[in-house]
């Protein structure tokens, strides 16, 4: 099989590592519910700190960054005030130790789904687990989308069907969770996610059976990696084929169980593979997503906001950073660490109306190295 050398991103194969599944059983409750954890969800998670506001904070990815690590991690920023360069991956360690002393809650590879009015007048809000399809609610006083571009999830084909088999036979990540001592199992993808996920499932699993499936005939990962595929290709233990996954079949008997998928060849044949479980490795794409389904005022599929509160039309809900559009904005960070400000101290004014609106320095307030944990 002809294969190039090139690879995106090495640590892309990182990516869907296991993180904590929160279960359900209960209903978080927060003064702040931070959609998105790139550099302006984190930096809105310091404002509402130095507020005195609780926050919880959601994003699909498994780690903090937004597009900083998702599409640049190593590559240098220059136009961070105070910082003459720092890379993308730095600048979210430095934020992430920043917000440090509010100790905000975190709920990496969940991605917001649905919200609703409560009785009391907070805000419920519904996210599931990208991998687990598992859910976790929220009852929020006040809600900060700085979702960016949009939620990083896994590219899918459109199968019938994904959904029920997804956490039992079909994963957008390695299946650690799958019975896989023997059988036969499908990846599809071409690039390094899925050639790494070929390699280990071999390595982890000497009696499965693996068949890559790819669109096109060209595969891109590491030079090493290639050269293992090809051997364990010629030994038999993988098969690849070039197509596209076109039904993802069950039998009568066990509907909730993968029994083989149809592939549409490259030559125009329709196969069917027998396999037990499928792995879907085709990268991430951002989707805005049900976001744009919540009745807000949106202008070009971005968020109209007023520009002394950075509140969305509707009350209680702030937006910030590269979601939002108003005349003169620019998707840069420096101009979204500002928004968030902004929108803490409006947040701040309805949420805590007893706290002074007076403008207090973190040089000089007691109040806020107490809640910085200095004092
Ligand atoms: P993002 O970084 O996009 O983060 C949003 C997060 O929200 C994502 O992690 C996403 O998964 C999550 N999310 C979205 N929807 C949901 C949902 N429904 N549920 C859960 N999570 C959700 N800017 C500069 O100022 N200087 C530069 O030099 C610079 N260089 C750049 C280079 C490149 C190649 C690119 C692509 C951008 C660059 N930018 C630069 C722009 C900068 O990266 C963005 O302005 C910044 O990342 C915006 O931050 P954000 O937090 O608003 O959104």
């Amino acid at each position: 099989m002809p294969m190039t050398g090139k690879t995106k991103r090495a640590s892309w194969t990182n990516w869907f590592a296991d993180h904590p599944y929160h279960p359900a059983q209960t209903v978080l409750e927060t003064d702040a519910l931070v959609i998105g954890a790139g550099p302006i969800g984190l930096w809105t998670v310091f404002e509402l700190g130095l507020q005195g506001l609780t926050c919880e904070v959601v994003d699909t990815l498994d780690e903090a960054g937004g597009q900083c690590v998702a599409l640049y991690a190593d590559k240098p920023i220059y136009d961070i005030p105070g910082l003459p360069v720092v890379s993308g991956s730095d600048l979210t360690q430095s934020l992430l130790q920043q917000i440090k002393p509010f100790h905000a809650g975190f709920h990496f590879g969940h991605q917001v789904s649905a919200l609703s009015r409560l009785e009391d007048g907070r805000w419920h809000v519904q996210a599931h687990g990208v991998h687990t399809g598992k859910a976790q609610s929220f009852a929020a006083r006040s809600i900060f989308i700085a979702a960016g571009v949009g939620a990083f999830v896994p590219k899918s084909p459109k199968l019938d069907g994904v959904e029920a088999l997804q956490g039992q036979h079909v994963f957008f990540q390695y299946p650690d969770s799958a019975p896989l001592t023997a059988g036969k199992v499908c990846v599809l993808g071409g690039e390094q996610a899925a050639v790494s996920c070929v390699l280990q499932l071999i390595r982890e699993h000497p009696a499965l059976t693996v068949t890559l499936i790819h669109r096109r005939n060209v595969l891109k990962a590491q030079e090493a990696d290639l050269s293992r595929l090809s051997a364990l290709q010629s030994s038999g233990r993988v098969e690849f084929v070039i197509g596209q996954v076109s039904a993802l079949l069950t039998s009568d008997a066990a509907p909730h169980a993968l029994r083989a998928v149809q592939v549409d060849t490259s030559e125009g044949n329709l196969i069917h593979i027998d396999a037990h479980t499928l792995v879907i490795q085709q990268g991430l794409s951002p989707k805005l997503g049900p976001l744009a389904d919540w009745g807000l005022a949106m202008a070009r599929k971005q968020l109209s906001v007023d520009l002394e509160t950075f509140s969305t039309s509707q009350s209680g809900i702030y937006a910030m950073g590269d979601i939002v559009q108003y005349p003169g904005k620019r998707k840069l960070i420096v101009s979204g660490f500002h928004e968030a400000t902004q929108a803490a101290f409006a947040a701040a004014a309805v949420l805590r109306p007893e706290q002074s609106q007076v403008l207090q320095y973190t040089t000089s307030s007691a109040l806020l190295q107490k809640r910085l944990g200095l004092t």
